[in-house]
């Protein structure tokens, strides 16, 4: 008989699973996230995952991760529609749709797509969080936004990580600016890497992002944008650097630092990790949009926000060696030697109280479960055997060495709630216990 082989399949290129204990990891990333974000009145918005094609070609059609790198297709209904690339796009069209009472200030958390080349730190599926604020026309704005960022980085105890700020001036300072780049990279043009002379023809300011060493000579002597703000771009700046600089927000202004999106004007940031590759050290970025909620079909409204990369923060705070979460603290194992009733019927009551339980299944004799009692990182062990079953007691003990829990000790079955809620706590399962 011949054994027909099924195909094994893996998770698509550039796309992965987060495994325990990594997910908690990132789930706490996201907790203290929030926490920065409701401490700011930041609310959460949770716009869909796909959207019309439309909606994230007015982010620019300029953009690689609009021309080259979303996910689109036609569906069974014949429409055009893209996995998103980023979320500051569906974030303005649900603004453009609802027309919410200003200033509206929200966060959100998810996935996005891109069709890129995958390494370390680039996929094609990563996580971002982030915030926008929209209807506010004040520096100070700025300033609130960026200082968020820096106290989430600070709070998850990210020590090396750079805020580059620069501003790209309004609308048409961005044009002057953008063709006297053109004209200086044309005249440069045979000495550029062949990859960025495709660039200069579709969008100048993208060269400025090249990092190839061939570039980077070229970029040096590039215009510089400040020559070209006008009075009040260059007044909305100043206000942002000295707002900063009043809190104690440190950063380094980056004349050259062009934001990979079309829409962005006026003040625009970068936060890198100083503990990353520099090809993969940008942990976020943002700025003001002023203009995109227009494009949207909406009224003429400003914006600012930012994405911060969940992946490459994680991966910053693996190179600074913190957010190191603890166990997920696993409270009570219950080992039962008799039938396995009071394994099934002890957990079911300890997690109904709220304390964190798990069990064996299939039996085992006492050393083996004890085995499992250990492997589980659990604070006690709950021993159920012949001599507890008779008197309807359980044997509680100790794992942790720690003092505060007692010598291993007797107790009644209907006393057992009591004794335990003296030691092990609520638990609220949405926040594992982490430290930075
Ligand atoms: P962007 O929307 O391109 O401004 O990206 C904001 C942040 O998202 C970046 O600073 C990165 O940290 C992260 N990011 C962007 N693209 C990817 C990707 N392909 N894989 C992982 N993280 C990404």
């Amino acid at each position: 008989m011949t054994e027909t082989r099924r195909e094994q399949f893996q998770a698509l290129r550039g796309m992965r699973d987060i495994l325990p204990p990594e997910s908690a990891r990132r789930r706490a990333l996201t907790a203290q996230f929030i926490a920065q974000c409701e401490s700011a009145d930041y609310h959460e918005v949770v716009p869909p995952l796909v959207e019309d094609l439309g909606v994230f070609l007015r982010v620019g059609e300029a953009t690689d991760v609009v021309t080259k790198e979303m996910y689109d297709f036609v569906d069974k209904d014949q429409t055009r529609i893209a996995l998103r690339p980023e979320m500051t796009a569906g974030v303005v069209r649900a603004f453009v749709q609802h027309r919410p009472l200003l200033p509206w200030k929200v966060f959100y958390a998810g996935t996005n797509f891109r069709h890129e080349r995958p390494q370390k730190g680039r996929y094609r599926m990563f996580d971002q969080f982030g915030i926008e604020a929209l209807g506010v026309d004040d520096a100070d704005l700025d300033v609130e936004v960026i200082a968020l960022a820096s106290r989430f980085f600070e709070s998850i105890g990210l020590r090396q990580v750079t805020l580059l700020i620069n501003s790209l001036g309004e609308h048409e300072d961005r044009e002057r600016y953008t063709e006297a780049v053109r004209q200086y990279l044309l005249s440069r043009r045979d000495d550029l890497s062949e990859a960025s002379q495709v660039t200069l023809e579709r969008n100048p300011l993208r060269v400025l992002d090249s990092k190839r060493a061939e570039d980077r000579q070229i970029i040096r002597d590039a215009p510089l944008v400040a020559d070209y703000l006008s009075a009040e771009s260059a007044a909305h700046y100043a206000r942002v650097l000295s707002g900063l600089d009043a809190i104690g927000v440190s950063y380094t202004e980056d004349p050259r630092l062009v934001r990979g999106l079309d829409y962005y004007r006026r003040t625009t940031f970068e936060f890198a990790a100083e503990a990353l590759d520099s090809a993969q050290n940008a942990i976020g970025g943002g700025g003001r949009y002023d203009g995109l909620a227009e494009a949207m079909g909406g009224p003429a409204t400003d914006g600012i926000g930012f994405a911060l990369g969940v992946d490459r923060i994680l991966l910053a705070c693996d190179a600074e060696g913190v957010f190191t979460p603890e166990s997920a603290g696993l409270e009570v194992f219950v080992i039962d030697t008799v039938s396995g009733e009071a394994a099934r019927d002890i957990t079911h009551q300890l997690r109904a109280a709220g304390i964190s339980a798990d069990r064996r299944f299939g039996g085992g004799s006492m050393k083996s479960q004890m085995k499992s009692a250990d492997r589980s990182g659990a604070r006690f062990a709950l021993i159920v055997g012949e001599d507890e079953l008779a008197v309807d007691e359980v044997t509680l003990r100790p794992m942790l060495g720690r003092p505060a829990d007692g010598e291993q000790r007797r107790v009644g079955r209907s006393d057992l709630l009591g004794e335990l809620n003296r030691y092990c706590g609520q638990i609220d399962p949405t926040n594992p216990r982490t430290i930075s």
